[in-house]
């Protein structure tokens, strides 16, 4: 064969044969489809060119037919199993797909574990010299996240305080507590996203699961270390990779305590009791490539010491429990006539305390391995304006990028922006509902504005987005001559 390929580019260096090369393309001799479309060729003898497809469909069929014709010797008791040691042939593999077979030992990718690197040539994924200070670490998530200062504030030292922590080990047998966060926001509010941004800026991996979906190990649902196992596929299964992520479990304040049940709390109390050494740090097995163990997939043992782990949760109604205890102070005394002062506070939940966290239903032990317990602001409609428009991803810059690719610009007023923070306001589920918004009335002019080339400029007003007018539309030619005489001509 290789003698032939030899001959063949022999025969093609001559100079007539290259520019007749030149001149056409090949063509699959099985498929006919010319290398433009199937791809490089393999060049057989007598100028017989064949497609990688066809060459590879080819293989396998001849190979298959090959081992099924060898295959014509005892088989073992059961029909199938051989003994291909001996050298009396190949095992009956006639009905597994091959390709599966090569290089793999039959394991795909998903289920493989990274390899160890060695000690000298392993660099640490995170060095202590270069742990971003907080201030830095802040400095970014302030180019995605709006408002919440206090927040990204308490996030960024406790995730250095973290990752120092796990680049020294232990420190003179002075144990460094690990910083385990609670987060408590309304929802939509950005406790998802800002994990989600923090985690891109330090280059770790990340995993979100929700609480609701975990149960006690043995009932339907997921069972607790599930959240291991998908923070190993997140770190592309490299388990050292993995040992130093984040884990984050949003919706915690549904596996508080239920109230008022005589049966057993699977997906709740026991959910929490089953967390607890998950939080703390242990050496946990957990199936790799799949979301249950069983015989089938090869287990991992992950150590979660330094695995950070972030829960988040609206908890409504524990603004009732604040108002409570704080009421109760006040009730006593002087004060006792300011008791309804609470009730227009906006921002009660930034006085939550453990006992207030306890009384909503978590247990003790879980909140004490959760030390770091801080809140997120309700978004007003000054932030949710900025959240269309100043983030390095915004909204509105995702869509006038998508306009300029139609070479179209695409503005919207200042009222158009307050205009949509207040129909966003009304559906009280924070910033999501922006987008929904957005979506709704850009969907028209994504229709329409690929129909007509000569749209040059469109300004959303806050008339399109109430429903009482329609969008400036500039046209090409004037937008760049006479913007002001536009409207006439549109008229
Ligand atoms: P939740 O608090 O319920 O987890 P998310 O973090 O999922 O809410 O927020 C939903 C979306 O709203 C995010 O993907 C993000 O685009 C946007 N968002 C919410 N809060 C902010 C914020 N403070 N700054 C920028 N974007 C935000």
């Amino acid at each position: 064969m290789k003698d032939d390929e030899k001959n063949v580019s022999g025969q093609e260096n001559g100079s007539e044969n290259q520019e007749k090369k030149d001149e056409y393309e090949d063509v699959c001799f099985i498929c006919r489809r010319p290398e433009s479309k199937a791809g490089k060729m393999f060049k057989l003898p007598n100028h017989i060119c064949v497609c990688n497809d066809c060459m590879h469909k080819t293989m396998d069929t001849v190979s298959q037919f090959d081992y099924q014709g060898l295959l014509n010797y005892p088989s073992g008791s059961n029909g199938n199993m051989t003994d291909y040691n001996n050298g009396k042939g190949f095992p009956n593999i006639s009905f597994v797909n091959l390709a599966d077979l090569q290089g793999d030992g039959g394991i795909p990718n998903k289920q493989k574990l990274k390899k160890k690197k060695n000690a000298q040539d392993a660099a640490p994924a995170i060095d202590i010299k270069n742990i971003m200070p907080p201030h830095r670490i802040k400095a970014k998530l302030d180019d995605y996240v709006i408002g919440q200062e206090h927040a990204k504030k308490v996030i960024s030292v406790a995730v250095y305080n973290h990752y120092k922590r796990v680049a020294t080990g232990t420190m003179d047998e002075i144990e460094i507590e690990k910083s385990n966060m609670l987060m408590i926001g309304p929802t939509g509010c950005g406790k998802t996203y800002l994990v989600k941004t923090l985690a891109r800026l330090l280059d770790v991996p990340l995993a979100i699961t929700d609480a609701t979906s975990l149960t006690e190990a043995g009932y339907i649902g997921d069972d607790i270390e599930s959240v291991v196992s998908k923070l190993l596929a997140a770190a592309d299964n490299d388990v050292e990779r993995a040992e130093q992520g984040i884990i984050f479990i949003d919706e915690i304040d549904k596996i508080a305590k239920k109230k008022n049940t005589n049966s057993r709390d699977v997906s709740g109390e026991s959910v929490q009791q089953g967390m607890l050494k998950l939080l703390e740090g242990a050496e946990v097995e957990v199936p790799v490539g799949a979301n249950s163990k069983n015989a089938m997939v090869p287990l991992a043992t992950v150590n979660t010491r330094n695995i950070l782990f972030i829960c988040g949760g609206a908890f409504p109604d524990l603004d009732d429990i604040i108002k409570q205890r704080l009421r109760k102070k006040t009730s006593i005394g002087y004060n006792a006539e300011l008791r309804d002062k609470y009730d227009k506070e906006k921002n009660i939940l930034s006085q939550v305390t453990i006992e207030d966290i306890k009384k909503f239903g978590m247990i003790p032990e879980f909140i004490g391995r959760l030390p770091i317990v801080f809140t997120l602001e309700g978004l007003s409609k000054e932030m949710m304006v900025k959240i269309l428009a100043e983030p390095k991803n915004a909204i509105l810059k995702q869509y006038q990028k998508l306009l300029a690719l139609d070479e179209v610009k695409l503005e919207f007023d200042e009222g158009a922006l307050e205009a949509i923070a207040e129909k966003a306001m009304e559906k009280d589920t924070g910033a999501r509902a922006l987008r929904a918004i957005i979506e709704e009335f850009m969907l028209d002019i994504m229709y329409e504005i690929p129909k007509d080339d000569n749209i040059g400029k469109i300004t959303i007003t806050r008339e399109y987005i109430e429903g009482n007018g329609g969008p400036v539309i500039d046209i090409r030619s004037n937008s760049l001559e006479n913007p002001d005489d536009l409207n006439v001509i549109e008229e």
